[in-house]
């Protein structure tokens, strides 16, 4: 298959005549990746079995694993879910559109094929203009997980989800890097109490605030609970691996100039035995590492510029070829609770403890 690239120059006066095309494909049951604000997802029709099916293929991705349903008008929640809670009409009010996917009762116009065989359905209304318009232009609700291939760190650029999906879906539109960088946080309100299953831009402290009460975090997110490490995920998804780098990827934590110490051996040893090692530093503390590859993936002091670097320094990892990587750790929580999932998840939860010396497996 032949992937057709189109660049939305100004993403503030977009012409949507050149996304006619784009929302054809969606019609009529292809593949178009496009920007949103978190990271690039790869859109298809969300009442299509068949199109889902497609994106299914194109990633790699368990058919378990469910899919957000994109709108962009509030007007279009209503045929895909079965109730509007309570909870969810405030969030929606404070936080749509924008980074916040909302997990309803399901309507019977939402195919079983996209949502993983759950009777729930995941919705999200974007804010950013290319993927509203788009969305809008199609006429029907996109469902779009992010433009990766599975397992590999979500896209935040349009030359990501080439690397990924050239040849394996109908169209990219390329609408520049995205402003986030991390995926939409999940909330779902289909039971008693809302519950988040996947941390984002909305932050615990955010959604709390609109809702008057303490939000919980999935025990398989925390790792809490009486069955701890065997606790059910309550979404498919949050069973797989994900955004793993290549190179052997470990957190180093604890106080800087530890940290720092610890790093600095590591990296030493490795690359005394013939590894190619890298680290993943804060501005901060750029210029303290003696290893030959240190990449900067933001500063302490702007949360967000670490959101919006992570995927893509791993992905630069990646390129680099490096066998073994150390990263610096950051505050758990607000922005740092969404930072602090992916870094986990990549590193396939390794966790060095640089005051102790201890290895540990973190959730
Ligand atoms: P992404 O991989 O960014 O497309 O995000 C999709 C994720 O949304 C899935 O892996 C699930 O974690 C979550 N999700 C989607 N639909 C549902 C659902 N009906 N119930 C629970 N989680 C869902
Ligand atoms: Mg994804």
């Amino acid at each position: 298959m032949v992937t057709e690239r189109i660049i939305i120059e100004d993403t503030h006066r977009i012409d949507a005549g050149k996304l006619e095309r784009a929302a054809e494909i969606l019609r009529e049951g292809g593949l178009v990746a496009f920007p949103t604000e978190t990271v690039y997802g790869l859109g298809a029709n969300a009442l299509d079995e068949e199109a889902a099916k497609k994106i299914y293929a194109a990633k790699g991705r368990p058919s378990d694993n469910p899919l957000i349903a994109h709108i962009a008008d509030f007007s279009d929640l209503k045929p895909l879910v079965a109730e509007i809670p309570a909870a969810a009409g405030k969030l929606m009010e404070a936080f749509w559109p924008g980074p916040l996917t909302l997990i309803f009762p399901k309507s019977d116009a939402v195919p079983y094929g996209t949502t993983g065989g759950l009777d729930t359905v995941a919705v999200r209304m974007p804010s950013d203009p290319v993927a509203m318009t788009l969305i809008r232009l199609a006429g029907v609700p996109v469902a779009a997980p992010s433009a990766n291939t599975s397992g590999r760190p979500s896209p935040t650029t349009a030359d990501h989800v080439w690397q990924d999906m050239n040849g394996k879906i109908d169209m990219i539109v390329d609408g520049g890097p995205v402003g986030i960088g991390v995926e939409s946080t999940i909330i779902d309100v289909s039971g008693e109490y809302p519950v988040i299953l996947r941390p984002g831009a909305i932050t615990q402290e955010m959604a709390g605030e609109v809702l008057g009460m303490e939000i919980g975090l999935d025990p398989a997110i925390t790792g809490d609970g009486p069955m701890n490490a065997d606790v059910k995920p309550k979404a498919p998804g949050m069973k797989y691996k994900h955004y793993a780098p290549k190179g052997d990827l470990t957190i180093v934590e604890g106080v800087p100039s530890r940290v720092i110490a610890a790093i600095n051996e590591l990296t030493r040893q490795c690359e005394a035995h013939g590894q190619k090692a890298a680290v993943i530093a804060t501005e901060e503390n750029m210029g303290k590492y003696q290893c030959g590859h240190v990449s900067c993936i933001g500063t302490r002091a702007r949360e967000e510029t670490i959101a919006a670097n992570l995927f893509d320094i791993l992905r630069k990892m990646d390129d680099m070829g490096v066998d073994v990587i150390y990263s610096e750790s950051f505050y758990n929580g607000g922005l740092g609770q969404a930072i602090m999932n992916r870094l986990l998840k990549a590193a396939g939860h390794q966790v060095i403890d640089a005051n102790t010396g201890e290895h540990k497996h973190c959730l």
